[in-house]
């Protein structure tokens, strides 16, 4: 079964607010086990609405609208859906009583204006808006040798929107549904470590359209999320058929998967130091706090996350002496940084340039490559007091992801180091 979802206003389509309604309807829809094919968003236009209001009846089975039943000249949405299918407006004397009683309780009197809020289309079922004057309402279209098609009109004001969807809408749809109604089951699986192309390579064929159950992949700031999405009759088939794909994802990516369904990665982390009742104290010189402040998210105590310390300090030159302790700057640092926080585990980021390896580097608006750079590290100690590990990274990117990533790749050298200790 196909669904839409058609956003009405000038404020919309004119770019002054975001249309948040239309994606939250389309995550409710899908939820639902329609497959919605279209958003739509019109401005306050009469015959755009009644185009798109018969457009959408006669392509989706479910069609949500949200916005354009205030009571100004500006909101059409009644006016519109009336038009588009024949049905002329007809007040409900029930519900008009209900808005002068609702501005009668707030002090108010009912202005006239708002009486067009009781007007429906005829045979329109009423939405009622516990919070708000604006009642919304359901129609249904015949459509020639085909089940009706279903509109369902909301308010704008996304609150509202909200309280009338859980209130009346989704067992609206939900019965419409009826026995074709199916389940879907997702099932997120989150990675780090790796780019997306190079996540989607390793996978063996899973990425394929048509593919039952459905894998997508996303990635945002660094971290890499497959969703498995399986459709079924029940919530326990869905979850069977997703369990041989889980099991191929994590063979295949192997400790490139942390986390699953929302887990974050500083989650994970401080979960596992809790499990083995360990703590740690971070020395940033790199990602401007962002590390401390995600450790201190996921451990609002701070009984395991113990202490940290931001600085900020130019690139310092490696060395690249024979002597380990001038050659990894992130040690003494790490180190340090354990000790005066009396932590199990100290971690220290701090960029380094490497002199001896340079790069060409765009310089002129012709972007003609002449000049040549030193190459900068992202370097990276965790140490227990006996044994560190270093790792580095090449420290360029986005400026948008740079610092979440660099954040990242200092949580995840905790959780790896973890795995095998
Ligand atoms: P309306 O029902 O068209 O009178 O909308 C009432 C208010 O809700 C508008 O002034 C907007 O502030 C807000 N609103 C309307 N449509 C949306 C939407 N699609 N997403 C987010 N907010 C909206
Ligand atoms: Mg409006």
């Amino acid at each position: 079964m196909i669904g839409e979802v058609i956003a009405v206003g000038d404020e919309l389509t004119s770019g002054e607010r975001l249309d948040t309604n239309s994606q939250w309807l389309a995550v409710r829809l899908t939820d639902l086990g329609l497959r919605v094919m279209r958003h739509v968003t019109i401005a306050d236009d009469l015959s755009s609405n009644i185009a798109a209001f018969r457009a959408a009846a006669e392509r989706s089975d479910v069609t949500v609208v949200t916005g354009g039943l205030g009571p100004t000249a500006d909101d059409l949405t009644r006016e519109a859906m009336a038009e588009a299918f024949g049905r002329p407006l007809q007040r409900d004397s029930e519900v008009l009583d209900g808005i002068r009683a609702l501005f009668r309780r707030r002090g108010r009197e009912m202005p006239e204006r708002n009486a067009v809020q009781a007007d429906f289309p005829e045979g329109a079922i009423v939405v009622p808006n516990p919070h708000g004057s604006a009642p919304g309402f359901a129609l249904s279209v015949p459509r020639h040798e085909r089940l009706d098609a279903l509109l369902i009109c909301l308010p704008g004001v996304p609150a509202e929107m909200r309280e009338m969807w859980f209130g009346t809408a989704a067992d609206l749809i939900a019965n419409r549904l009826g026995p074709q109604r199916r389940r879907i089951v997702h099932r997120t699986l989150h990675c780090f470590g790796a780019g997306e192309s190079d996540v989607e390579r390793r996978l063996p064929d899973l990425i394929r359209r048509g593919r039952e159950p459905s894998v997508g992949i996303t990635a945002s700031q660094a971290t890499i999320t497959l969703r498995i999405t399986a459709t079924g009759a029940d919530e326990a088939s869905c979850r069977e058929a997703i369990e041989p794909v889980e099991r191929t994802i994590r063979e295949s990516l192997g400790h490139l998967v942390f986390g699953v369904d929302g887990q974050r990665l500083e989650q994970v982390v401080i979960a596992s130091l809790q499990e083995r009742d360990e703590t740690i104290a971070v020395f940033d010189a790199t990602t401007a706090g962002r590390i401390l402040e995600s450790l201190g998210d996921a451990d609002p105590q701070g009984t395991t996350f113990v202490g940290g310390t931001v600085v900020t300090i130019a690139p310092v030159p490696d060395l690249r002496l024979a002597d380990a302790a001038a050659r990894y700057p992130t040690r003494s640092s790490a180190e340090r940084c354990r000790e005066s926080f009396g932590a199990s585990w100290g971690l220290a980021l701090q960029r380094v340039v490497d002199d001896d390896s340079y790069e060409a580097v765009p310089t002129d608006d012709a972007g003609v490559r002449s000049e040549r750079e030193p190459i900068e590290y992202l370097e990276i100690t965790l140490t227990d007091g006996r044994h560190p590990h270093t790792r580095r990274f090449r420290f360029a990117a986005h400026p948008d992801i740079l610092l979440p990533r660099a954040a990242k790749q200092g949580l995840d050298l905790i959780r790896l180091t973890l795995a095998e200790s």
